[in-house]
């Protein structure tokens, strides 16, 4: 698939580091999820490039922050235009190591995009305050500087945008970045360095440490390690989350971390039920249900549970599942071998505890080793796993309910709490049940809700911080109190 880039110097293969493109000591493979071809081999960097990328952002950062954020605004939106100008050779490089549908791997390209140009305009409005004074002898203001060199750390489901929801606005604020993209899916990563570069950021305020999973490791440490580096973002496990902040205690670093989650999906009596399988679909099967805001629990209400399921799965039926090059495919393969074994142990215990199979069920080992059915479970139970984990995977599991309190109880009964999910008309329940989902995110009458000015993120044991709209740059830029006497 890479012979076919319109652009074949946007497929990079090495680190960057300090403006210099770095080969590395030793190279890894990169493969096609959905046949196990190799793509690419690609730069194994390790501790020592992890040292001299954060050395070289920290001397990139005097020159950097002294720009006007209208400066720093001009060269984003360049960055902006030049990732839209590629976005097909960006969709097929996500595709190709991601697996994706090329259409999703597109819109992808377009949304991950969108941060840059969102926080390219808010470069302009890091505003400060002027506050009363408590004596007349003295004035008082509040200043926001950016924090100093930020690292990101991001996961293989969204090549791109993971990135530049983390990068665009640290480049806005003023700081330089050092970027560890997944071991699964670096070319995405690579080739928007190398755009970034075209768009004119300059030497060492963007680098990338392209590393395996066991340099991955060892670079996380030196990072965390590192005064120097101020700020961690990362997105991924909740395990790997804790073992990053556990690691920045010594440095007492800053973190903005984006975990996991078990989303409930709620069809209440009242919801239009149409147009809650349409949601329910496009918040399941996205992805091959390999995004941290996918519907991990159905939750629907007695009186209307078995119309919802029947049209559900009449519709799961419809899913076309395949190599996401292929025309029409809405499944693509999984991301790894792991992953199908996870679904299919979800699945297996599912039925085991008296779930009924109405669509899937199965490994699609026709179309490949790394492919599982769509799959929908009915009368799930609160004792099953896919109850209390993130399948992480195109599994839907319909619980059903009698009352609202007990919807709610079910859906808050998780250390997570990422994204949510309900559907109903009536407006009362509306605010109830929205005001009580411990949630950071709750669609309501919608299966997606993901863009880039709202803000992004968790509570509870899924995360800190916000991502994308005015929050995302909070983490960003430190907060300076200036008080003036002797006026
Ligand atoms: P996922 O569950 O999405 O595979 P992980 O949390 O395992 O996510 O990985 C997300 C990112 O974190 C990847 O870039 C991976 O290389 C990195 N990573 C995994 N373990 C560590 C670690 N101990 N230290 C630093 N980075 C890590």
């Amino acid at each position: 698939p890479l012979a076919l880039l319109n652009d074949p110097t946007l497929l990079k293969t090495d680190g960057l580091i300090n403006g210099q493109w770095v080969k590395g000591s030793s190279r890894f493979d990169v493969n096609d999820p959905s046949n196990g071809a190799k793509l690419a081999d690609v730069a194994n960097l390790g501790p020592k490039d992890a040292e001299a990328a954060i050395a070289a952002a920290n001397a990139a950062w005097p020159a950097w922050r002294a720009k006007t954020g209208k400066e720093r605004s001009i060269i984003l939106r360049k960055w902006f235009d030049l990732l839209m100008a590629n976005q097909e050779d960006l969709g097929r490089l996500m595709t190709a190591e991601q697996g994706k549908p090329f259409a999703e791997a597109k819109g992808e390209v377009a949304y991950g995009a969108s941060f840059v140009e969102w926080f390219a305009e808010e470069a302009k409005r890091v505003n400060g305050e002027t506050l009363p004074q408590f004596d007349n002898n003295r004035r008082l203001m509040v200043i926001k500087q950016p924090v100093g060199v930020c690292a990101a750390i991001t996961p293989w489901n969204f090549p791109l945008a993971m990135i530049t929801r983390k990068v665009a606005p640290a480049l806005a604020a003023g700081c330089p970045v050092v970027i560890k993209p997944a071991e699964l899916t670096p070319l995405t990563a690579l080739a928007a360095a190398e755009l970034a570069i075209r768009a004119g950021i300059p030497a060492g305020v963007l680098n990338i440490l392209s590393a395996d999973s066991a340099n991955s490791i060892a670079i996380g440490k030196v990072i965390c390690a590192s005064d120097v580096v101020r700020h961690i973002s990362f997105t991924g496990s909740t395990e790997v989350g804790r073992i990053l902040m556990a690691q920045s205690a010594p440095t007492i670093k800053k973190m903005s971390l984006e975990l996991g989650g078990n989303a409930p999906f709620i069809v209440f009596d009242d919801a239009d039920i149409d147009s809650a399988v349409e949601g329910a679909f496009a918040s399941k099967y996205r992805n091959a249900g390999q995004t941290c805001v996918c519907t991990n629990r159905f939750y629907v209400q007695e009186g209307v549970y078995d119309q919802f399921v029947e049209k559900f799965a009449a519709k799961v039926k419809t899913a076309k599942v395949g190599n996401g090059f292929e025309d029409g495919v809405n499944q693509g393969p999984l991301i790894e071998d792991a992953a199908v074994d996870k679904v299919e142990r979800h699945v297996k215990d599912a039925i085991a505890k008296g779930g009924r199979v109405l669509v899937g069920g199965h490994r699609l080992t026709s179309v490949g080793k790394q492919f599982f059915e769509p799959t929908v479970v009915a009368d799930a139970t609160a004792d099953m796993q896919c109850a209390k984990e993130e399948t992480f995977g195109p599994f839907a599991p319909v619980f059903k309910f009698k009352t609202e309190q007990e919807a709610i109880d079910a859906a808050n009964n998780t250390e997570f709490g990422l994204a949510s999910y309900f559907y109903s008309r009536d407006i009362g329940r509306i605010y109830r049940v929205g005001e009580a989902l411990e949630y950071g995110m709750v669609g309501i009458n919608v299966g997606i809700l993901a863009t880039e000015h709202v803000p992004f993120g968790g509570m509870k044991q899924s995360g800190l911080g916000r991502e994308g709209s005015h929050f995302g740059m909070d983490d960003y830029v430190e907060i300076k109190y200036l008080c003036i006497g002797d006026i």
